[in-house]
């Protein structure tokens, strides 16, 4: 997934997980005694109960003769029938747990004494709930056409068993496919196959060849129009946004040509990408073959661009080489924003890298300050504990920045030659596999560290996985465009400058979200209206910088940009855009009253997952 600034919000408060079979690594399934090796799904999406319904074949290994019982994971699924396919299909005896707010519900399948071989298949006819925490429905009203609903999916982490039953965890791989029905005037994506020139009737048919762990099940279903970019990628979008999406990102065949040269070939085929409403709640999300985006990356010079190479990137470091559980989440993002910042660096230069790394550790050290006050600074470190917690609560910045700072630690001890032909090595020893911290440590020593002239110890890379906040030994980025950018915002607050003569030309939007990202605390509203005349910051489109500019205005009581505020948190689902500004403006008693019924207007917008954790959010102010 691309960042998510949620510190502020994370629930400290530890719950406690009942005790089942093995509940280990975010998981009811018994892994050790079964291993599923393939899905074939067969849905129908009923958009106006906004369920799925319908059935999963699941082909299931057994790895221990003597169970009899095989726990899958779910969420919220209504299970109808669950039977052994067989020559004479067997209706089997299930049983659904008690739910865990974190977890779900085990499914406990009773298998017979004898099962057709050591592979079997098992079939569920479920049906998932309006709720499903990892399925957004959208009337037509919440989506760019305003004409059809939408649907899209979002499994990472643990959220394919709320529209899936089965073994949620990234220990297991599986292949799938899937046949998927919809109202005929849509048409459905998912991470798998896709007919870029299917024609739109409604039944559509998905083939994943490539074995992929659960979090990577996705589905998108809506008025989708498709414009190829190259050879092997294109755009899926509304048809109002299409064009734009296809201008924006039309670097994305450049992106991938530049990660294979870096890191070995892209092993998926095609790479397209989808653009999903505004309510999504992530920037990014890397199901393979066709990366799920935010549409508030479409900033119209290509200036937000860095999601899509991160996106891309996963298809080396998480889809291929996939962290083997949540506590190593670093693996997956941390390498992936550093693989992010290459291609970055090669296609737009080496102070575009510099700007979006000092923007990462800023970020960072913003969630580690936040972490740290809330006693919760175990959460700062590359291998936190998270049994009891939401694994989504570890996607704050520490696994990406703080990972992303580890690996160009690396660099800067080995040299890039060096990392290179290492990060080479990594991905096809572990290629479609998962790895744990362990796993990965245990490879470096032996592949890199163990080597003869090798100036990182033992105590090095130990500081890194266990300490928390940034180690002294971290090399820090630096960038000289930002330098400029202080001295002209320095200038402005010591009223030497007016805001109109500031040498602000060519400013890109790094550049003006580091001037904003880092004005006084206690700006004044008159100061903020000064900065609004000159540069109408209020009426501001892209996305982040808005964002930068809304905080600032809560802060400093700046009532020009409420309405702006308003129109912003009723349209943006994304929660690292919307999530502090909420945190911001319940710091005080009017606030809370504004952000309670900007909240009303806006929470059947947000995805889920973010509606139930503003949901705890308000309980507490
Ligand atoms: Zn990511």
């Amino acid at each position: 997934m691309t960042l998510i600034r949620l510190l502020a919000a994370v629930a400290i408060a530890v719950i406690v997980v009942p005790a089942h079979a093995a509940v280990e690594g975010h998981t009811f399934s018994n892994t050790r005694a079964f291993r599923t090796t393939h899905a074939s799904l067969d849905l129908t999406a009923d958009f106006t109960q906004q369920r799925l319904k319908g059935y999963v074949d699941l082909t299931i290994e057994q790895l221990a003769p003597e169970v009899r019982q095989l726990t899958l994971d779910t969420r919220d699924l209504t299970i109808h029938i669950v039977r052994l396919q067989a020559a004479t299909p067997a209706p089997l005896e299930f049983k659904l747990g008690k739910r865990d707010a974190i977890l779900g519900s085990p499914l406990d399948i009773t298998l017979p004494a004898t099962l057709p071989g050591k592979t079997f298949v098992v079939r569920i006819a479920y049906e998932t709930s309006p709720n499903a925490s990892g399925l957004q429905w959208l009337t037509p009203a919440q989506t760019a056409g305003k004409q059809q609903p939408y649907l899209y999916s979002q499994s990472q982490a643990i959220h394919a068993r709320s529209w899936i039953p089965l073994q949620d965890t990234p220990q297991i791989r599986l292949t799938y496919d899937a046949h998927i029905h919809t109202p005929p005037q849509l048409l459905a994506v998912m991470s798998a196959g896709n007919d870029v020139n299917a024609k739109r009737n409604g039944d559509y048919r998905f083939e994943m060849p490539q074995a992929i762990p659960s979090y990577l099940f996705a589905l998108g279903i809506g008025d989708l129009a498709f414009k190829p970019i190259g050879p092997r990628t294109g755009v899926f979008a509304e048809p109002v946004t299409v064009d734009a999406a296809a201008r924006e990102f039309s670097d994305v065949e450049s992106m991938l040509t530049t990660c294979e040269k870096l890191f070995g070939p892209y092993r998926w085929g095609r790479y397209d990408v989808l653009i999903l409403p505004p309510s999504f709640m992530w920037g990014g999300m890397e199901n393979p073959r066709v990366t799920f985006l935010t549409p508030t990356a479409i900033a119209g010079d290509k200036s937000l661009v860095s999601i899509i190479a991160h996106e891309l990137a996963h298809s080396w470091s998480g889809n291929l080489v996939t962290n083997g559980n949540w506590e190593s989440a670093w693996l997956n993002e941390g390498m992936t924003t550093y693989l992010e910042r290459r291609i970055v660096e090669a296609l737009y230069g080496t102070d575009r890298r510099a700007m979006d790394d000092v923007l990462g550790l800023q970020s960072l050290q913003r969630d580690i300050a936040d972490f740290t006050e809330k006693g919760a600074a175990q959460l700062t470190r590359l291998t936190p504990n998270l049994d009891g917690r939401d694994p989504d609560d570890n996607f704050s910045d520490v696994p990406y920045e703080k990972g992303r700072l580890f690996v160009g630690f690396l660099e800067a001890r080995l040299g890039r030659a060096k990392l290179d032909e290492f990060l080479r090595g990594y991905f096809d020893h572990f290629s479609f596999q998962s790895v744990t911290t362990p796993d990965f440590v245990a490879y470096l020593q032996k592949n890199l560290l163990s080597q003869p002239g090798i100036n990182v110890s033992q105590a090095d890379i130990q500081e890194w996985m266990e300490g928390t906040g940034i180690p002294q030994i971290a090399v820090l980025p630096q960038s000289d465009a930002f330098d400029r950018v202080d001295v002209q915002r320095q200038a402005w607050l010591d009223g030497n400058t007016a805001p109109n003569k500031l040498q602000v030309q060519g400013w890109t939007t790094q550049q003006w979200l580091q001037f904003l990202d880092n004005l006084p605390a206690d700006i004044s509203a008159a100061r903020l209206a000064e900065l609004d005349a000159a540069f109408h910051f209020t009426a501001a489109t892209n996305s982040e910088i808005a964002h930068s500019w809304l905080k600032n205005a809560i802060r400093a009581q700046y009532i020009a940009a409420w309405p702006r505020l308003e129109q912003y948190l009723t349209t943006i689902g994304r929660r690292k855009l919307v999530r502090d500004l909420y945190d911001e403006l319940v710091k005080t008693r009017d606030g809370v009253v504004r952000a309670k019924a900007i909240y009303a207007k806006a929470r059947p917008l947000y995805q889920v997952p973010l509606a139930q954790q503003l949901d705890e959010m308000f309980k507490s102010v």
